[in-house]
């Protein structure tokens, strides 16, 4: 579904995506890991353009990725993101949050859209919820909320950058759970995450970044038993 081929990014004189060759099929479930500063969001963010790359070219879906324009908005609408930092619209309602960007981007009717909506807040197990405010939900409720908005754009993929990361414990696990059933449904998924526990049951590639190359790319099983390189192993006795 995507091939990054010999992608390079630059922020000025910093070097933060070298030479990547990545590829990610249908239905796969990726899951990169690595220290602060390897470059792991700048590689989701390029993935659905809200970075530029300044070298080698990444292909989607069979079509080389955009600069801007019509394409660039397609792209969008095919590729979800779900952040840290939830990021809805703190002054529209959940469902307003799940219907607005079929309404608004994709043009479909406010009726179907509602419906979809409310399917996909079940899914997530928040349809309860659906008439309050973001402020009055868990971020674990508001993390599962992304997650549905995400969806509501039928996707062709999802990339999760750090999900759990700002979620106290206790609601990780709702979280990964709703991940988790969107990997056995077969979603392709790119998930930056520390979550060892998500990555030995739901993914099927391991890919440990750091410096801005992918130094190691490997099954969970043997990634987790038997990290090819110091760099991981070091990083793998920090956060086991
Ligand atoms: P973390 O685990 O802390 O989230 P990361 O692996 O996601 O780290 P990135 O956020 O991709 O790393 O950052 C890679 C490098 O690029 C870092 O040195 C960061 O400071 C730098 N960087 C990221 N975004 C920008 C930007 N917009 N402008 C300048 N430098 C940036
Ligand atoms: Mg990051």
């Amino acid at each position: 579904l995507v091939q990054l081929e010999n992608v390079n990014k630059h922020f000025g004189s910093l070097h933060v995506l070298k030479d990547i060759n990545l590829t990610v099929s249908r239905g796969e479930v990726l899951v990169v890991i690595g220290p602060s500063g390897g470059g792991k969001s700048t590689l989701c963010r390029t993935i659905n353009r809200l970075e530029t790359i300044d070298g080698g070219r990444i292909v989607f879906d069979g079509n080389v990725l955009p600069a801007e324009g019509k394409g660039l908005a397609r792209l969008r609408s095919e590729v979800g993101m779900v952040f840290q930092s939830f990021n809805l619209f703190a002054h529209k309602t959940i469902r307003e949050n799940v219907t607005l960007g079929p309404t608004k981007v994709r043009g479909i009717a406010r009726d179907a859209a509602d419906k979809r909506a409310m399917e996909l807040l079940e899914r997530v197990g928040i349809a309860s919820q659906a008439d309050k405010y973001p402020a009055q939900l868990s971020g674990g409720q508001q993390q599962r909320v992304a997650i549905a908005r995400a969806l509501a754009m039928d996707p062709k993929m999802i990339l999760f950058d750090e999900p759990t990361s700002a979620l106290d414990p206790e609601m990780v696990q709702e979280v990964l759970d709703v991940m988790i059933g969107l990997a056995r449904d077969g979603m392709t998924m790119m998930v930056v995450t520390h979550e060892m526990g998500f990555a030995r049951r739901a993914a099927h590639r391991v890919v440990f970044m750091a410096d801005g190359q992918i130094a190691e790319e490997n099954t969970p099983d043997e990634f987790f038993t038997n990290a090819q390189t110091d760099r991981a192993r070091d990083f793998l006795s920090k956060i086991l």
